[in-house]
């Protein structure tokens, strides 16, 4: 094995470059301490990488497109990342929800404008998906870390109450059955079966900024967010080496801490006999939850949508009904492939050019969720319901490639089976995320028992997303030792 440069004895180790290890490291550099990242592919980034996939000067996001949360994350605010070159996009629709090639609803910025749009339910909606803006920050705060005993108990008694609920009962409230398939299409998101406890709260989080900050996407690409947060670390003096899998504990150099942005399995294959039995097992037991096809596209023109929502937008569900969100997650919960997939999509041109240049092409993603594991490519199903609501728009496609699940575990091995959270989100992983809280007051989800070595992924509190929040929580708990 090549040598590692630099100092002989780090402060601190951080392996794998994903938003929450880089988080971490900037963290820690930026407190002072020599700080090293080492990750196994050649560029760093994990989850936020972008690249000219067709055509040059054309550039497209490999994983995460659109960023509500980074938007809002503490971390990225007290990192400063937009000295750091960072700047967002923000479209005035958050969201649009894509019926047919007749009907599509919105998420506005503006929420009095949701509200119209979303007529006899506009009031419901307000009061219960929406979040004042004086309440996003707090909030942000105290569910962006690991489930504790809340220091605002009265926000959040309001917001766990819906959050709780089941979305089969939480979208009753609603009359208008497409409203139910707005609001089922975020909290999907977290892929979970509709029919769950607490498969509510990852919609109301995202929801939450939607009429505040909003839905941006990072100008020039999510690599932009990576760049970003290395620029924060080089300029506290870390040190990036690319093109280095870490398979065991001793390919690591000497250093007094050790953080890991990695999946908790290969966490649990990297320290070995070095953890406890139980917290071996913890980490070998971590459950996968259902994963990703995904397919980009370089376009001559803008998908031709027939409604005005999706062309404001950097994000579109497209879904039929609330039915086919609810069968769909149902059945790769299950293990089987949905018929018809219901589509996450976004056509990032449309509201950032600069990522096209002066080619004149257009970019679009789409992806929908299939089992575990699955090496089926979704490709033509999910070019069929686009062509479905925007007729013509196999006309517009130069090229594609798709990602199956299987192919997304290759590409970054955090994402074990093409699960994009690193661990599938149930109420039992959302509240042991990956363990227990034992002191309900501190609780510290990133220790992994071993003296001075933590887990910092999105497999750890608060979870999945661009955030960082992780890495920082991580690296916040491993300055106080
Ligand atoms: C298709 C897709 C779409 C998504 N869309 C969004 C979105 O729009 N918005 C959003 O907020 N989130 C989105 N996500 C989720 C988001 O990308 C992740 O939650 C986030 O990147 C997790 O960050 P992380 O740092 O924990 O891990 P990652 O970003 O996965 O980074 C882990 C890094 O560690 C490296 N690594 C792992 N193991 C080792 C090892 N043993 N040795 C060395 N290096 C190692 C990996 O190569 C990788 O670079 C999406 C994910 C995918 C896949």
């Amino acid at each position: 094995m090549t040598a590692w440069r630099g100092s002989a004895q780090w402060d601190a180790v951080v392996v794998g470059s994903g938003p929450n290890g880089l988080t971490a490291a900037a963290t820690l550099a930026r407190a002072g301490r020599r700080v090293l990242v080492v990750e196994a592919a050649d560029t760093v980034g994990g989850g936020t990488r972008s690249a000219e996939l067709f055509e040059s000067g054309v550039v497209h996001d490999l994983c995460s497109a659109v960023h509500p949360l980074g938007r809002v994350s503490p971390a990225f605010a007290e990192l400063g990342l937009a000295e750091h070159g960072l700047t967002w996009a923000t479209p005035e629709v958050s969201l649009a929800h894509v019926v047919d090639e007749s009907r599509a609803l919105a998420v506005f910025r503006d929420s009095g404008a949701t509200a119209a749009g979303l007529g006899a339910d506009g009031t419901a909606w307000r009061r219960l998906v929406e979040t004042a803006p004086d309440r996003l920050a707090p909030l942000v705060d105290e569910v962006l870390r690991p489930v504790r005993l809340p220091h605002r108990p009265l926000l959040m008694a309001g917001f766990g109450a819906r959050a709780l609920l089941p979305v089969d009962v939480f979208t009753r409230a609603f009359r208008d059955e497409t409203t139910r398939a707005l609001f089922a299409g975020v909290a999907a998101h977290a892929i979970m079966p509709m029919s769950a406890p607490a498969s509510t709260g990852p919609g109301l989080l995202l929801l939450a900024p939607a009429s505040v900050t909003g839905w941006p996407i990072a100008v020039g690409g999510s690599q932009a967010i990576a760049d970003a947060l290395v620029s924060c670390l080089r300029a506290a003096d870390g040190v990036i080496e690319t093109g280095r899998p870490i398979r065991r504990f001793e390919e690591l150099p000497p250093a007094a801490q050790y953080y890991f942005d990695t999946s908790a399995r290969d966490l649990a294959a990297i320290l070995g006999d070095r953890l406890a039995p139980r917290a071996r097992r913890r980490y070998e037991r971590w459950r996968y939850g259902p994963g990703v096809c995904k397919i980009d596209f370089l376009l001559s023109e803008p998908i031709p949508w027939r409604t005005d929502a999706p062309t404001r937008t950097a994000t579109v569900h497209v879904a039929r009904d609330y039915r086919q969100i609810a069968d769909t997650e149902a059945t790769v919960a299950r293990g089987d492939h949905p018929g018809r997939p219901w589509l996450l999509a976004g056509e990032p041109t449309r509201i950032d050019p600069t990522r096209a240049g002066a080619t004149g092409r257009h970019t679009a993603w789409a992806y929908c969720h299939v089992p575990h594991g699955s090496s089926t490519d979704m490709g033509p199903a999910m070019i069929d319901e686009l062509e479905r609501c925007a007729p013509g728009f196999r006309d517009v496609i130069l090229a594609s490639r798709v990602t199956t699940a299987a192919g997304l575990g290759d590409y970054d091995a955090n994402y074990v089976g093409g699960d994009i959270a690193s661990g599938a989100t149930s109420l039992r992983q959302i509240l042991a995320r990956p363990r227990w809280p034992v002191n309900p007051v501190a609780p510290n989800p990133y220790a992994t028992g071993v003296p001075g070595v933590y887990l910092c992924s999105s497999a750890t509190a608060p979870g999945g997303g661009v955030h960082g929040m992780c890495g920082y929580r991580a690296a916040r708990f491993g300055l106080a030792r």
